[in-house]
């Protein structure tokens, strides 16, 4: 598989990446890239990182060995690499701690971030927190009004949310609302991007501070099995708890699986997968390139998933190109495979998968019976699915949940 250095100084990965930004960025991303090559290379920083997430986020995180599961479908062993027991309560947290670190050390005090379903505004408001920085992020007023609880959570701990009334009024709205903010205040302000896309250098970087989970899972799998896995599985949004798991397995005995959103089926036009369906490009948005759900005029498309951080329009080009190089396998998982799965995850292993991790539960799932007991299976637990209580309990449809929430509704009267 690929690793981040196989990027060019212009940050390409093969055709796809790069950066496209307006000419007034230039010496902002300069001055954030030369930043990142010296801590990239610095051993004494990835100790003071991983000092930070074992004593602020519970590093590193148990590798869980799924006895009941594994009996359940007869075939390989089956681990969980357990990322919802991160502070916030998934991987986010350690994109977004890295990058408080760089923020400190370029002697900037102000932090911007965008946001969908509000899980990256939660930890990036946390980190602001954590690190006395000022905090502003931006949010579709779509997804502030669907996602509340987040909401909620982000001004408690001192961030300014800022609803996005443009365009469609979502999460793309709310990354074309942060770079023009940081446009205005590039001097004292650092954009902390979610995942593993945007322009060079975010999908190197973002990737670099997410390797410590496969780092972990490596040294964890080695330890108690002896050997590598047969198999490694991670949902795929934008890429990076994906990027995170992979770069810990760049050997050719390794398979990478990345499996994105099929929502309510690939035929259908409702879902958001980029690397298995034909509904996607390659083309330019949000300053790079990569594969788009998008139509004929470049205009993006809808997207759909049960999995509000899965729907998304780009991917990481990182994974673009691993992709068209064939490195890694990329799958989609429905809607209802991923209820399926978490079902199946809570009754066997007491665990609740978020749903957009659940996507990497479902493709395991279905290749799990035809492996041996001879090999190995990991699946990456991206986040704590406790976030997802009004989908899963509305999917299920349990009667009580809605008894609850009308009684709830009717408190307010
Ligand atoms: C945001 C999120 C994702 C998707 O982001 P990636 O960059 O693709 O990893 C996946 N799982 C959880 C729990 C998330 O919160």
């Amino acid at each position: 598989m690929s690793q981040d250095k196989e990027c060019n100084d212009r940050g390409y990965y093969g055709e796809f990446g790069g950066s496209f930004i307006p000419e007034i960025l230039v010496a902002t991303f300069d001055e954030l890239k030369r930043h990142f090559r010296e801590i990239k290379d610095d051993p004494a920083f990835w100790q003071t990182y991983s000092d930070l997430m074992s004593n602020y986020s519970c590093r590193p995180t148990p590798l869980t060995f799924a006895e009941n599961l594994t009996r359940h479908f007869g075939g390989a062993k089956i681990y969980i690499k357990r990322e919802d027991l991160n502070h916030t309560g998934a991987h986010k947290l350690n994109n977004v701690m890295g990058q408080g670190l760089l923020v400190k050390r370029m002697g900037k005090t102000r932090v911007i971030a965008e946001t969908g379903a509000g899980q990256h505004g939660v930890a990036t408001a946390t980190m602001a927190a954590k690190f006395g920085f000022e905090c502003t992020i931006y949010m579709g007023e779509v997804d502030v009004k669907r996602q509340r609880p987040n909401v909620f959570w982000m001004e408690q701990m001192g961030a300014t949310v800022v609803s996005v009334t443009d365009g469609t009024r979502i999460l793309k709205d709310a990354i074309n609302e942060a770079f023009r903010d940081w446009v205005t205040n590039m001097d004292n302000t650092h954009y902390v991007l979610g995942t593993a896309c945007g322009p060079h250098p975010f999908p190197e970087m973002v990737s670099f501070f997410q390797s410590i989970i496969g780092k972990e899972a490596r040294q964890q799998i080695l330890k108690l099995e002896g050997k590598l896995p047969t198999r490694v599985f991670a949902c795929v949004g934008g890429g990076s708890n994906a990027m995170g798991l992979f770069q810990g397995f760049p050997d050719k005995s390794v398979e990478c699986v990345g499996v994105e959103a099929a929502g309510h089926g690939l035929h259908t036009g409702q879902h958001a997968s980029r690397l298995c369906s034909p509904d996607a490009t390659v083309g330019v948005a949000q300053g790079y390139k990569t594969y788009f759900l998008q139509n004929d005029d470049g205009q993006m498309r809808e997207t759909h998933s049960i999995a509000a951080g899965l729907d998304y329009i780009g991917v990481s080009p990182i994974l673009s190109k691993m992709h068209q190089k064939g490195e890694a396998r990329f799958e989609s998982a429905t809607d209802q495979e991923v209820i399926d799965a978490v079902k199946l995850t809570m009754r066997q292993e007491g665990i609740i998968p978020a749903l957009e991790s659940a996507h990497a539960f479902a493709g395991a799932f279905r290749e799990a019976a035809e492996l041996s007991s001879d090999d190995i299976i990991i699946i990456n637990q991206s986040g704590r699915g406790d976030k997802d209580i009004f989908t899963v309990a509305d999917a299920f449809g349990d009667p009580k949940w809605r008894d609850f929430i009308k009684e709830k509704a009717l408190d307010y009267k």
